[in-house]
C-alpha cells in the first residue's frame, strides 16, 4: 500500500466528517445539511464553490498553473429511506434515513482529496470536485447533466467511485466497457371483462392473461437473446382481484428490466409489447404496456480505465486490482456521465470480514479503514492526469 502521506495524516479527521455525515443522513434532492458542510469546506480549503446545481449539489474548483487541462471527480450525497439497525454510537439520528450505500464515505474521501490536492499544488490544470445529489433512484446526476454541468465546468473526463462490501479491504476492481447494467421498469395493465365466478364464460378473465404473461415473458431472456448476452425481465407485483367468486376487469403487472448494451434492452422492450399484445388477442383483450428506461448501463471508456487503473495500481500496487471483474446488474447514475464525458467508475473493496453487512443493508457501516486508501486513489489519479509537464 502506497498512500499519499497527506491523506494519512487527515485520517482522523475524515472520520470525524464521515462519522457526522453517517449520523445525519439526508434523502434524494433534500441533502442541504450535507451539501452546506460539503461547500463549508471546499470553501475553507481555497476553492471555488458553486451550489445549487441540481437543487443541492455541489462543485468545489480546483485551479493550479496555466494549463487548460480539466478533469471532473465526483461524489454522491445522498442517503436512503431505511430504518438504521448498526447499534454504532454514529448511527443515523434520522429516523427512516440512513446512509446504507456508503454515499457518506464518497463524500468524505472526496472531500478529503480537495484538501489534500489543494494543499499539495502538484497539479497543473483544474480538478472540478462534483458531488451529487439524489444518486439512489431519483436521477440526480442525470439532472446534473441536463442543467449544464459539463458546459459550466469544461472538463475532459469524469471519474467515479463505489465502496464494494463483497470485495477484500484494500483492492479495487474496474473494466472498459459495462459495469454496472441499465435499469428500465414496466408496467402492464391488461383489461378484460369481469364476471361471476362460476360464469366465466360471460365474462374476459385477464387472470388468465397474467399467467400466459408472466411466463412467456420469461422467454425473452432464454429464447431472443445471445446465450452470451445479459439480460434480465423480472415480475415483481401482480395486482388484481378482491374476492373468491368474481373474476376481476382488469390486472396489472410490474417488474424491472436489466441490461448491459442498447442493443439488448431494444430487444427486450420490442419483444414485451410483441407478447403483451399477443397475449392479449388470444384471450380476447386489451392490455397496454408503459415500459420506461430509467438509468442507462454504466460503462467505462477505454482510455479513462487505463488511467484509473494506473492510479489504483499506484496506491494498492497492480496485483491488488481487478481488471476483469463480473459486471453487476445493479445500477448507477452516473451512468448519465459516462453518457456524457469519458471516464471511469471503480470499485473500491471495503469487506470487514466474512459477515461484512451488504450496501443497503440495515447494519451496514462504511469501513473508516479505507478512507485514506480512497482520498489516495483521488489524490494519485488527479496528479497523474494533470501532471505539471515539462516543456
Ligand atoms: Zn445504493
Ligand atoms: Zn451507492
Amino acid at each position: 500500500m502506497n498512500l499519499v502521506p497527506e491523506t494519512v495524516a487527515l485520517a482522523p479527521e475524515l472520520v470525524r466528517w464521515r462519522h457526522h455525515l453517517h449520523a445525519h443522513p439526508e434523502t434524494a434532492f433534500e441533502e442541504r445539511a450535507t451539501a452546506a458542510f460539503v461547500a463549508e469546506r471546499l470553501a475553507s480549503f481555497g476553492l471555488e464553490v458553486h451550489t445549487g446545481l441540481a437543487g443541492t449539489g455541489v462543485v468545489g474548483v480546483l485551479r493550479v498553473g496555466s494549463s487548460g487541462d480539466a478533469i471532473g471527480l465526483r461524489a454522491d450525497l445522498d442517503a436512503l429511506h431505511i430504518h438504521e439497525k448498526s447499534g454504532l454510537p454514529h448511527a443515523s439520528k434520522h429516523e427512516g434515513r440512513m446512509h446504507a450505500c456508503g454515499h457518506d464515505g464518497h463524500t468524505t474521501m472526496l472531500l478529503g482529496a480537495a484538501q489534500v490536492l489543494a494543499q499539495r499544488k502538484r497539479i497543473d490544470g483544474t480538478v472540478h470536485f462534483i458531488f451529487q445529489p439524489a444518486e439512489e433512484n431519483e436521477g440526480g446526476g442525470r439532472v446534473m447533466v441536463e442543467e449544464g454541468l459539463f458546459d459550466r465546468f469544461p472538463m475532459r473526463a469524469v471519474y467515479g467511485l463505489h465502496n464494494w462490501p463483497s470485495r477484500p479491504a484494500g483492492t479495487f476492481a474496474l473494466r472498459a466497457g459495462p459495469l454496472m447494467g441499465a435499469f428500465d421498469i414496466f408496467e402492464i395493465v391488461a383489461t378484460g371483462k369481469g364476471a361471476h365466478a362460476a360464469m366465466a364464460y360471460e365474462g374476459r378473465d385477464p387472470m388468465l392473461f397474467a399467467s400466459h404473461a408472466i411466463g412467456a415473458l420469461q422467454t425473452i431472456v432464454s429464447r431472443n437473446l445471445h446465450p452470451l448476452d445479459a439480460g434480465v425481465v423480472s415480475v415483481t407485483q401482480v395486482h388484481a382481484g378482491d374476492t373468491w367468486n368474481v373474476i376481476p376487469g382488469e390486472v396489472v403487472l410490474r417488474g424491472t428490466v436489466r441490461s448491459f448494451t442498447r442493443e439488448v434492452q431494444d430487444t427486450i422492450e420490442r419483444r414485451m409489447r410483441t407478447i403483451v399484445d399477443g397475449i392479449a388477442a388470444t384471450f380476447e383483450m386489451t392490455a397496454t404496456l408503459r415500459y420506461e428506461r430509467r438509468y442507462p448501463a454504466t460503462v467505462n471508456s477505454e482510455a479513462e480505465t487505463r488511467h484509473a487503473l494506473a492510479a489504483a495500481a499506484a496506491v494498492v500496487g497492480r496485483d491488488s486490482v481487478d481488471t476483469d471483474p463480473q459486471p453487476n446488474m445493479a445500477s448507477e447514475d452516473f451512468a448519465f456521465m459516462l453518457q456524457a464525458k469519458p471516464g471511469c467508475y471503480v470499485w473500491m473493496g471495503t469487506q470487514r470480514g466474512p459477515d461484512t453487512p451488504t450496501l443497503h443493508n440495515p447494519r451496514f457501516d462504511f469501513n473508516d479503514d479505507m478512507l485514506a486508501v480512497g482520498a489516495s486513489y483521488w489524490v494519485t489519479l488527479a496528479e497523474q492526469q494533470l501532471a505539471a509537464r515539462a516543456r
